[in-house]
């Protein structure tokens, strides 16, 4: 027997709940989320949780800085409890791309986030035991944020369901079922849903679902590797800030007291198609390449000396939807009626999720793309519209 909805999302993570909660906001009736697993099971829950506006994009920059006031206000907002850490962004970088940390400051300021250029004396204070060097620049936004992602993600579910969304979990979705030139549901593993329309937010399994149907978006699984540190066991030195180093390309941030997860600023690396390193996102490596750790470790006593005497403690990988310019892909299926998707996040997904939920919830309520997303089309790519963008480092991708 089939199930009835207004709107079916494929996909559990914040960029599909964003969107339910949207959709009930605006009146729809009947929104059901069908996540294959569990909600956060993708990269919503592995994210690092990092919410910060010192980029040189301004529109990147201002949903970014929405998605600081959204967690800092989700309790007063939805009166769902939600740990929010403002442990302010620290920026290093080398003096050849300071035009570029000066423009993302200007950016951040413009739009009313408070980021400023600060001395090595600052920098020192604000982070003990950071790499400091007149070679380098540095710069920090102190409303910047961290979320735990799987509590955020939690948290986001719980808001859906008291606004009525239904989520059901352990549903793998497969085909998409279409009438003519309309959608008309999925079929599941659990059975069919009916509904005009739907929205795919199912991270790095979206485009191969939508290949399927045979709509091709230029959107890859990229498998990235993280690791998390413990601080020496003497000495006592920790990380209190979220810190981005665009020399040793790593960015880091506190995981409790003793202990910082650690990534690749991905961005710097994926700078064409070639860097993708693509991965079955069902089937894929789990912990990291013994070469990249050491590679890792490297580069993390470079921007924090005192880590010489620290140690790994765990390492994961997960896979990325990564897109040509490393940012979103919002949009419909030109000539199918009701099929919109929201995907190529890149590693940056959570940190826009609330605005691109609010846009999406209106699109696909209206059947009009919102002005505010048309710089996110899949169709920039064909007409050269490529979003110039970096993590700040001054290169721009494809
Ligand atoms: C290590 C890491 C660090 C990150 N750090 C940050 C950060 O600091 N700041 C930031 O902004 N972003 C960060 N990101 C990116 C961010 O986590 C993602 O962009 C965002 O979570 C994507 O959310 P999503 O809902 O689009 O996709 P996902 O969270 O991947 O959710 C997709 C869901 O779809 C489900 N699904 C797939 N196929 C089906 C199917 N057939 N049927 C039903 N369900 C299906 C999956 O199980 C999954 O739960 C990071 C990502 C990673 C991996």
């Amino acid at each position: 027997m089939s199930r009835l909805a207004d709107v079916v999302i494929v996909g559990g993570g914040v960029t599909g709940l964003c969107t339910a909660i949207c959709l009930k906001q605006l009146g729809v009736k009947r929104v059901i989320i069908l996540e294959k697993f569990y909600v956060g099971a993708g990269q919503s829950g592995r994210a690092a949780g990092i919410v910060r506006a010192l980029v040189p994009h301004e529109k990147v920059a201002t949903w970014q800085l929405q998605a600081q006031i959204f967690f800092k206000d989700f309790y007063s907002r939805f009166g769902v409890p939600l740990k929010v850490n403002q442990l302010g962004y620290l920026l290093r970088s080398s003096f050849q791309n300071e035009d570029r940390v000066a423009l993302a400051i200007d950016v951040a300021n413009r739009i009313g986030s408070q980021a400023k250029r600060i001395n090595l004396a600052e920098a020192a204070d604000l982070q003990p035991g950071l790499r400091l060097d007149a070679e380098s620049i540095y710069a920090f936004e102190p409303g910047a944020i961290q979320i735990d992602p799987m509590p955020a993600t939690f948290a986001l579910a719980c808001v859906a369901r008291q606004l009525g969304v239904e989520i059901i979990e352990d549903c793998a979705v497969g085909d998409i079922l279409v009438d003519g030139s309309s959608i008309c549901g999925v079929a599941s593993s659990i059975g069919r849903f009916e509904a005009p329309r739907l929205m795919i937010a199912s991270g790095a399994w979206g485009a191969q679902q939508l290949s399927k149907i045979g709509v091709n978006l230029p959107i890859y699984p990229h498998r990235a590797e993280m690791a998390f540190f413990h601080a020496p066991l003497v000495g006592g030195e920790t990380l209190c800030r979220i810190v981005s180093d665009g020399i040793t390309q790593l960015y880091l941030r506190p995981e409790g007291r003793d202990q910082m997860f650690v990534g690749w600023r991905e961005g710097d690396f994926v700078n064409n198609l070639s860097c993708i390193v693509r991965e079955n996102p069902d089937d894929y490596k789990q912990i990291i390449t013994p070469a990249r750790l050491v590679d890792m470790q490297h580069r993390l006593v470079s921007t924090l000396p005192y880590m010489k005497s620290g140690f790994m403690h765990r390492t994961y990988t997960c896979i990325y939807d990564y897109s040509p310019d490393g940012q979103p892909v919002l949009d419909e299926v030109d000539k199918l009626t009701g099929l919109y998707f929201a995907l190529g996040f890149s590693g940056g997904g959570f940190s826009v999720a609330p605005c691109v939920g609010q846009a999406m919830a209106e699109y696909i309520t209206t059947g009009l793309r919102p002005a505010n997303i048309k710089w996110l089309s899949l169709s920039r790519f064909s007409e050269g519209r490529s979003i110039q963008w970096s993590n700040s480092t001054g290169e721009i991708k494809l």
